[in-house]
Formats: C-alpha cells, sequence, structure tokens
C-alpha cells in the first residue's frame, strides 16, 4: 500500500522492497479528514503530517502540533501521512512515541470489518505492527486529554530532514501543583518508543518541582537502551533523554495551568 510513500519510495529505490502490486491509497479521498467526536480527535489515516501541523481542531492536544510541525521538513510532511508513519513503525518515527502517552486506537479495516487496537498493541518490534497482511489504518482516534492537562513533544535532530537522535513525550493532568496523572514515553532510544513507568510514579501524586522533575529525568535516562549510531554515542543519547524530559516536563506542567507555550523539535 502506498501512503505518502515517504518511506517506501526510498525503500522501493534502494529495492530493499520489490512488491508485485502497489495499491495507491491516494485515490481514497475519505480517508483523509480530521473530526471531533465523543471527546476523542479522529484523524483519517491519510491525513497528512502538514494538515495536522496547521489544524486549529488538531491544536486542541498541543503535543500533537509539536510533533507534526517538526517532522522533517515541509515537502516530507505535505506528502507523510499519520498511517503511513504508524503502520511503518519505524523505531524513530515521531508518531508512535507522542500517541503512546495519550489515549490512542486505531481502526485497522479488513475482510472481516474494522478492529479497533490500541496504539500500546498495534507496534510489536521495529518495523512490525499487529495488522493482518490483508488489513490497512483507516482511522487514528486520539481522545482529548481531561481539564488541567497538558503535554508537550520535544525531539533534538540534527537538521530538518533527518530522523532526532532521541524524542521525548509528556503528558501531565495537574491539581495546581501537584501532578494527578503523568504519562511519560521515549523514542529512537530502543527498538519501539518506550513508556516509562519509573519516570511516571516519580511525578504521579507529588508536587512538581525541582527534584521530582530531576528523579523523573533521571528515571527516563535509565530506561532507555539507545545504540550508538552517526547521530551520537549511547551516552550522549542517555544525557539528551535526559533533558528534553525535563524540560517537556516543564512546558507540559505550563500548558496544564492555560499557558500557551511553544514546544517543538530542537536543532543541534
Ligand atoms: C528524508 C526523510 C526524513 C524523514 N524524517 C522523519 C522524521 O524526522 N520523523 C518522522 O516521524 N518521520 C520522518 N520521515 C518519514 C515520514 O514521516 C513518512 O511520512 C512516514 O514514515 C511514512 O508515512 P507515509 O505516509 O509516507 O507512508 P508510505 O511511505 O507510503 O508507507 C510506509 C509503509 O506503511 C504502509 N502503509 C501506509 N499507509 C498505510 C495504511 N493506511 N494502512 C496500512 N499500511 C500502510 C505502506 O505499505 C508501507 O509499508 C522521514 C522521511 C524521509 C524521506
Amino acid at each position: 500500500m502506498l501512503a505518502g510513500g515517504q518511506s517506501l519510495i526510498p525503500l522501493l529505490k534502494l529495492r530493499f522492497a520489490s512488491p508485485g502490486h502497489l495499491v495507491d491509497l491516494n485515490f481514497i479521498p475519505a480517508m483523509s479528514f480530521i473530526r471531533e467526536d465523543a471527546g476523542a480527535l479522529r484523524f483519517g489515516a491519510m491525513t497528512r503530517h502538514a494538515e495536522i501541523e496547521n489544524s486549529l481542531l488538531a491544536g486542541k492536544i498541543p503535543m500533537l502540533h509539536d510533533c507534526a510541525a517538526g517532522i522533517a521538513d515541509v515537502q516530507i510532511r505535505n506528502r507523510g501521512t499519520i498511517g503511513g508513519s504508524l503502520a511503518e513503525a519505524d523505531p524513530s518515527g515521531d508518531w508512535g512515541n507522542a500517541l503512546l502517552t495519550l489515549d490512542t486506537i486505531l481502526h485497522c479495516l479488513g475482510p472481516n470489518g474494522t478492529r479497533r487496537i490500541e496504539l500500546k498493541d498495534f507496534i510489536k518490534d521495529a518495523y512490525t505492527t499487529a495488522l493482518a497482511h490483508d488489513e490497512l489504518v483507516s482511522e487514528v482516534e486520539v481522545k482529548i486529554p481531561p481539564k488541567g492537562s497538558g503535554g508537550a513533544y520535544l525531539a533534538f535532530k540534527r537538521s530538518a530532514p533527518v530522523y532526532p537522535s532521541a524524542s521525548v513525550a509528556v503528558q501531565l493532568t495537574m491539581a495546581g501543583d501537584v501532578c494527578q496523572d503523568a504519562a511519560i514515553a521515549l523514542g529512537c532510544v530502543g527498538l519501539t518508543a518506550i513508556r516509562v513507568n519509573e519516570a511516571e510514579a516519580a511525578l504521579r501524586g507529588k508536587v512538581l518541582n525541582e527534584k521530582t522533575i530531576a528523579t523523573a529525568g533521571d528515571a527516563a535516562r535509565a530506561a532507555g537502551d539507545p545504540q550508538p549510531d552517526m547521530r551520537g554515542s549511547a551516552e550522549y543519547k542517555r544525557q539528551l533523554v535526559l533533558a528534553l524530559v525535563q524540560h517537556a516536563i516543564r512546558i507540559a506542567a505550563r500548558r496544564a495551568g492555560g499557558e500557551s507555550v511553544e514546544g517543538m523539535h530542537l536543532y543541534a
């Protein structure tokens, strides 16, 4: 299946994939939309990153804007789709990390109808999903977080058209300066995005201050299993995770308090 082609076309060009047939999803108009329905935002699988970046409706969950606006460069954001990105399950992909901290359900359509699969059960391993060979992702449903919530997605990269060296997603629910609930996920430091229960527990039920933020950062730093590559050494990526998590927690808390704070990908 061909969506935006931003992962598939390079694979075809490199001869890593040689399918007998290509089914072009771009001819199915009903697969691209952004809607609010029953407390959730619903994205057609063919919705482009750029459409999400520029959507006021999607901006109701600020982390979605952070994520979409930082994916590669504008050409790739104009073609690449949210469904294609999740179906590709690239360990460095931004959507698979950001959406892991939100209640996200994928609608998967096959000959026997639609299955709803939670994102945490959808991505099984690097480049491996729960999709059957005759299924496609038709829709991505993201529950709107409760009042008093705020989130942030931060990724650190060397330049726009490359994948991040490390990325973090943080979603908090606050009551004053007490953190009622926390979801923290890391990207690019494992075969899939990683939810960090220890970092979440370091915040949940606690007053958010420099000490609790530092404890959460340390827990996140310890949870990743980064591999050294052209984007940096394993130790460098661990340090990135520590800094990004602390920064994202602060932005998420301010957003939870109603402030409008810019959050985005950061460049070397
Ligand atoms: C130079 C470059 C830099 C990039 N940088 C980043 C980055 O920083 N962050 C990031 O997240 N991504 C990045 N990308 C990837 C980009 O976001 C892609 O858009 C995305 O990974 C795949 O989406 P697509 O719509 O292009 O899918 P395609 O390339 O068309 O398809 C990818 C795979 O998913 C399958 N597929 C597609 N849609 C569906 C569907 N609805 N149901 C079932 N299977 C489906 C296809 O069959 C194929 O196997 C980059 C890509 C390039 C070329």
